[in-house]
């Protein structure tokens, strides 16, 4: 096969409570826009980006959910088929931020999954409104040994490090 047309193909899928900016952080990384008015209940099925990598082609498939997440109705059958899940968190919101353990068991139910995750405390231009410090972020982190990145969809800061972290976690493991 030509090194050119060859492309790893990545599946990674959001996860999180409602309103931490799970959407805006795939548009950020897919279309490098964001949107101020976005319903937390529109999802978009999933977005794609292909970019070189560690010098390999990677096409990054990113997987959002639709506000079923409001209901914790998250089932195993989401995680099918997914390397990697960008776990969110407000961190202008600290339930979102306690709301993790309940996330990161709801990934351990997929029994059959091999899955690599990251903690993303997002909204981190909102300095002011802050309820959760980087201390604590990276305390829950290193309880799950997991990266742990500071993001903003609204600026872009830290947004495609997020994904690019993700992704060499997986590539690594292959
Ligand atoms: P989701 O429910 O987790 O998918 O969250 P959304 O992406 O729908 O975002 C919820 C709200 O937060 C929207 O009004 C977004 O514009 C806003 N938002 C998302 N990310 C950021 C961010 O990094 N900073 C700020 N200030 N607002 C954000
Ligand atoms: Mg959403």
């Amino acid at each position: 096969m030509s090194r050119l047309v060859y492309e790893q193909k990545l599946k990674f899928l959001t996860l999180g409570d409602t309103a931490v900016g799970k959407t805006s952080l795939v548009l950020r990384f897919s279309d490098d826009e964001f949107e101020k008015n976005i319903l937390p209940t529109i999802g978009i099925d999933f977005k794609v980006r292909t970019l070189i990598f560690q010098e390999k082609r990677v096409r990054i498939q990113v997987w959002d959910t639709a506000g079923q997440e409001k209901f914790k109705n998250i089932t195993s059958a989401y995680y099918r088929g997914a390397q990697g899940i960008i776990l969110t968190y407000s961190v202008s919101n600290r339930k979102s931020y306690e709301h993790v353990d309940y996330w990161i068991k709801n990934i351990e139910n997929c029994s059959d999954c091999e899955i690599e995750t990251i903690l993303v405390a997002n909204k981190t231009d909102l300095e002011k409104q802050r309820e959760v410090s980087k201390e604590e972020g990276l305390k829950l982190a290193n309880k799950y040994s997991i990266p742990y990145i500071e993001t903003s969809a609204k600026s872009g800061k830290n947004v495609e490090e997020a994904f690019l972290k993700l992704a060499k976690k997986v590539l690594s493991k292959k």
